[in-house]
């Protein structure tokens, strides 16, 4: 009886309860989503090392796409990387972008980089162009190739990198300084596929063969070669793309001037290197994060890499630009990309050796 009368109060009770609760709660359930609407931070914030007015498009139609706002901070892949470490856990960092894979991979091995399971990442990017583990995400595919003087050089005489340490090519090859991490990443790559002491052999040659002490930046090549310094010079593709549509006459010039070789095609293949992205262990915004990572991955961003900085895309759904598909396929290297990081201390010791500036 007892029992059966502590029942029937219990139950009133927890309807009288549970009633002003819900009352209470819709009144809650509003406050929180007023606070969350206030509180929850419509940005992302990245690091990049990446140059290219174009990116600030991509972001600009993120940013239209999303309503998240996106902020950039610029500097040298090192230096971010550096940053990053000194900030620890107050970064307000959420995405490292770079323009070499060696660096990712760095940022990685540091501890600064978190995993994130994303299917549409996933099927957006070939495995080979991402962290096993995650971590990091290629972008865009950039070839390191050999141009070369329309008027001077005919392109059957061109064949392999190694080639260009022949005699034939004293005086004339173009390159610019070793301490950019996109000629470190090629030796590396050398390294990797024929040994150290083949790569030391190949950076000897080529110190042996340039047309001047390294100077410039990879477009700074190819003037030279129309300046009649020398006849062929070791540059990413893009930067063809660059001078061709550059509102700089002069460039233009230029890049009608010089053509495109894609090096070792019958033997181990054109050098090829990733722009990617990695996630930020501490990312305060890691939702956001996935989502720009995402959407750089994705068909839009894929296009606008390649028709707007002439990229290569890593999504194999998007079809790179007409420019890229005039200069034609060719074979790329088969080297695991984490290597170029791997071998990057020893190819830096070795130009320093050979004295490549
Ligand atoms: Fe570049």
């Amino acid at each position: 009886m007892i029992k059966k009368k502590f029942a029937i109060i219990s139950t009133a009770l927890s309807v009288i309860l549970s009633a002003g609760l819900l009352a209470g709660c819709s009144q809650t359930k509003q406050t929180a989503k007023n606070e969350s609407v206030k509180n929850e931070k419509k940005v992302v914030n990245i690091y990049t090392d990446r140059h290219y007015d174009t990116d600030e498009e991509l972001y600009k139609l993120f940013t239209k796409d999303t309503g998240i706002k996106v902020n950039v901070v610029k500097g040298k892949s090192d230096e971010l990387i550096e940053r990053l470490k000194r900030e620890g856990k107050d970064t307000q960092a959420d995405v490292l972008i770079t323009s070499d894979v060696g660096r990712l991979y760095r940022a990685k091995e540091t501890g600064l980089l978190q995993s994130t399971k994303s299917t549409e990442l996933i099927n957006n990017i070939p495995e080979k162009f991402r962290d096993e583990d995650n971590q990091w995400f290629g972008l865009t595919k950039r070839a390191r190739v050999i141009v070369y003087s329309k008027d001077r050089v005919k392109p059957e005489n061109l064949s392999t990198y190694e080639d260009l340490t022949n005699e034939k090519w004293k005086g004339k090859v173009l390159v610019r300084s070793s301490t950019n991490v996109y000629n470190q990443s090629l030796l590396a790559s050398f390294i990797e596929i024929n040994s150290e002491e083949k790569a030391k052999e190949w950076a000897k040659g080529i110190v042996q063969n340039m047309a001047r002490t390294p100077k410039g930046n990879d477009r700074d090549q190819a003037k030279a070669i129309v300046a009649g310094i020398g006849d062929v010079a070791i540059m990413n593709t893009y930067y063809l793309g660059k001078l061709l549509n550059s509102s700089d006459a002069e460039e233009v010039k230029v890049g009608k001037n010089v053509k495109i070789f894609f090096p070792n095609q019958s033997t181990t293949g054109t050098h090829v290197n990733i722009s990617g992205a990695g996630l930020i262990k501490y990312a305060k915004n890691k939702e956001n994060a996935v989502k720009f990572v995402e959407f750089l991955s994705g068909e839009k961003a894929q296009k606008q890499f390649a028709e707007a900085n002439y990229e290569y895309p890593v999504n194999a759904k998007v079809e790179p630009s007409q420019l890229l598909k005039s200069w034609g396929d060719f074979k790329e290297q088969d080297v695991k990309l984490s290597k170029f990081a791997e071998n990057n201390k020893k190819a830096v010791e070795i130009f320093n050796e050979v004295g490549w500036k």
